[in-house]
């Protein structure tokens, strides 16, 4: 399997070394990375931090798996860490929605991995909260994310909106419009919204998403 952008990924980062797998089966990543940055005027963070990455074989349509190995991040909800361990590095809809647009799994760990790893390291060494702007986790994170995304403010929109876009355009235009105006979809400058959505995603990722968020 040849995943874009992972020669450059292990060229800068050679404390990384790729774990031997059987064929069709993931990608799986371990060693050493090292972080050295800095966001506006808080401190530079510069440090090895000890990775385990699985980069699933449905690539770039599942997303990689980032774990923290050498016991650094405390494995919590409040440090966006999973149940399973993984990390919590953004929304599924941001994360997927990234990588088919932009498949090259380096720029995924500059852009994801990154900045979660310098917030989470000033939440551990210096006490400042996470500076990325706090999403909150699991389905409540997703919500709020979507009421930014979708420039609403409840969970019925929020469904209302992942509705139309599990369905074909010209039928949704023809629905109630999810902003909830009373017009139909079509006829309310929402549709401009709904559409920039349409494409990213399958019709079938939003029916999914919306099943398990209502
Ligand atoms: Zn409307």
């Amino acid at each position: 399997m040849q995943i874009i952008g992972l020669d450059d990924f292990l060229n800068e980062n050679p404390l990384m070394n790729v774990l031997p797998t059987s064929k069709g089966k993931s990608i799986e990543l371990k060693g050493k990375v090292k972080l050295s940055h800095q966001f506006k005027h808080f401190p530079q963070v510069s440090r090895l931090i000890e990775v385990k990455v699985s980069i699933p074989e449905q690539y770039p349509f599942s997303s990689p798996i980032f774990e923290e190995v050498g016991g650094f991040v405390p494995k919590r909800d409040d440090f966006h860490v999973n149940p399973d361990g993984s990390l919590c590095l953004g929304t599924p809809f941001r994360i997927e929605a990234f990588i088919r647009k932009e498949p090259n799994f380096n720029t995924f760990y500059k852009r994801f991995f990154i900045p979660y790893i310098y917030a989470v390291s000033l939440k551990i060494m210096n006490s400042v909260d996470f500076v990325f702007g706090e999403l909150k986790h699991g389905n409540a994170g997703e919500l709020e994310d979507f009421c930014d995304i979708f420039g609403v403010q409840n969970k019925s929109q929020i469904l209302g909106c992942l509705n139309s876009l599990a369905m074909k355009k010209r039928l949704a235009n023809k629905r109630p419009c999810p902003c909830e105006c009373g017009r139909r979809l079509g006829a309310c400058r929402f549709h401009y919204k709904i559409n920039q959505q349409r494409n990213i995603l399958p019709r079938s990722w939003y029916r999914n998403l919306k099943s398990r968020l209502s």
